[in-house]
């Protein structure tokens, strides 16, 4: 079987020059790819006591799913905001290129919930953080980040503190 690595394609300037996207659907058209790149994240909360997995649209909600379906574990969505059809807390936040705002429904978490956040890429870690801020106002305890990748270059780790964060492939 290929490396997990060899799965994910690179592509130059996208999508703006100077950037090195890391396409992760050359993992999900591989049976192969996509069934590794699961059990390898899944590895990573081996023996973890925990509720609930926190998972961003879009790419988030591709491997946040499976990994709560095998683990037994309830999802919770965070999304763009204004998708959310209920009472909802948001962040705003910067992005490795512009700015966002996510949301997530206020029961989505409950009080004392222990959560694991799980995500495809780890970049400058804004997104993660403005998750962690929301899960923290809801009253849960993060208790685990996990990327499939992160670009360990852009320090999101710094943002994150304090939080176990753990990544399957780390590029410089
Ligand atoms: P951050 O907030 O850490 O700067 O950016 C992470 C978010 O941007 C993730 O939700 C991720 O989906 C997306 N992202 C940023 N760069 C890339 C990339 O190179 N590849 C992929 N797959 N996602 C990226």
């Amino acid at each position: 079987m290929k490396p997990i690595e060899e799965y994910v394609v690179s592509i130059p300037d996208f999508p703006e020059k100077g950037i090195i996207f890391r396409d992760i659907t050359g993992i999900l058209q591989d049976a192969e790819g996509l069934h590794l790149a699961i059990d390898l994240m899944e590895e990573k909360l081996a023996g973890l006591d925990f509720d609930v997995i926190v998972g961003p649209e879009a790419r988030g909600f591709i491997f946040a799913m499976p990994l709560a379906y095998n683990l037994h574990k309830s999802l919770a969505a965070v999304r763009k905001k204004g998708k959310l059809p209920r009472e909802t807390i948001s962040v705003k936040y910067d992005l490795e290129y512009g700015t966002a705002e996510v949301e997530m429904h206020k029961d989505a978490v409950k009080p004392g919930q222990k959560v694991v956040i799980v995500d495809d890429l780890m970049a400058t870690g804004g997104t993660l953080e403005a998750i962690v801020k929301m899960v923290e106002e809801l009253g849960g305890e993060v208790v685990k980040i996990v990327c499939l990748m992160e670009l360990a270059g852009l320090n999101g780790r710094e943002k994150l503190d304090g939080y176990d964060v753990d990544a399957v492939i780390s590029y410089p």
